[in-house]
């Protein structure tokens, strides 16, 4: 049984030999990081100046290494898969070079980062993330994707929009036995989703009555054609068609000029598209039970 540090009484059965990492093994190391069966010989300055975390450990961390340590270079055990310290080494090394050669950013990157970043308090390797996710949801990520990192690392400030994204473009077969989605994902965007769609069907009718009120507004340049056209029209908005199961997700109403109503009437209908939509967007973390308001979203806050 291995027994390089004692930083770690993490109990292992070595299930196959160790091996050394081919990309981040340096002959002028001073640590070896030993994740699962992959070590890692690397630079001690290096960690501590990216992590509080590691400049905590290795205040303490005996400089003779024990057995196991090679030339004297002391083994550090980590809980942390492989894969996770491979991600993060190719960014403390490699950095720019790491994002430029994988254009299209995994969900595996982007989950290390997250669990490594926020378990050393790496602030930079989160705050990454984040930007990457605010921006926009990458392409390259499926929503679920979006949803499950939201949902594990509660990166709240992002959840609500990222489970709106999801139920958006799934329908509730899919979100009921989809099996990439975390459990407790599920229930998020099955339960936002039933809260949306009701709100958007008590929000429609009140709406609707007020905008296609018979009594004309009064800078309506043709009432008889505004009459017949404008409670059509308020039907047929797009922002809560569920025709095929999907909630339509909240976008600008493109161009309201093109109905047969008149240009007043025209931008009332917009007018009130874009209040029903801010109102929605506003409840969103509530309906997905994320927090009330929010201004009062914190991410990593479980
Ligand atoms: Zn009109």
């Amino acid at each position: 049984m291995e027994s390089g540090s004692h930083l770690s009484n993490h109990k292992r059965i070595p299930e196959e030999p160790l091996r050394k990492s081919a990309t981040f093994w340096f002959d002028d190391g001073n640590v070896i990081l030993q994740a699962q069966q992959t070590q890692f010989r690397v630079h001690r300055s290096m960690l501590v100046r990216h992590s509080t975390v590691w400049k905590d450990m290795f205040a303490v961390l005996q400089p003779e290494g024990k057995s196991g340590s090679e030339n004297d270079c002391p083994v550090v055990h980590l809980s942390d898969r492989a894969s996770d310290v491979e991600h993060v080494m190719a960014i403390f090394y490699d950095n720019l070079k790491t994002f430029k050669l994988k254009e299209r950013i995994q969900f595996s990157q982007l989950s290390a980062m997250l669990r490594m970043g926020h378990k050393y308090q790496i602030k930079h390797l989160c705050d990454a993330v984040m930007k990457i996710l605010r921006k926009d949801f990458p392409q390259s990520l499926d929503l679920w994707d979006v949803a499950n990192l939201a949902y594990q690392f509660s990166l709240k400030t992002i959840m609500p929009s990222a489970y709106l994204a999801y139920i958006a473009t799934t329908n509730l077969k899919t979100i009921l036995s989809d099996a990439s989605l975390h459990p407790g994902a599920r229930t998020a965007a099955i339960l936002g989703r039933d809260q949306l769609s009701r709100w958007m069907h008590f929000t429609k009718e009140i709406t609707r009555s007020q905008f296609a009120a018979s009594k004309v507004r009064g800078d309506c340049q043709d009432h008889r054609k505004c009459a017949a056209g404008r409670e059509m029209i308020f039907l047929g908005l797009s922002l809560w068609d569920d025709d095929d199961g999907h909630l339509t997700r909240l976008v600008p109403l493109a161009d309201a000029n093109g109905f047969a109503i008149c240009i007043s009437c025209s931008a009332a209908l917009r007018k009130t598209h874009e209040y029903i939509r801010s109102g929605a967007w506003s409840l969103l973390p509530d309906f997905f039970d994320v927090s009330p308001q929010w201004a009062d979203l914190k991410d990593f806050e479980m």
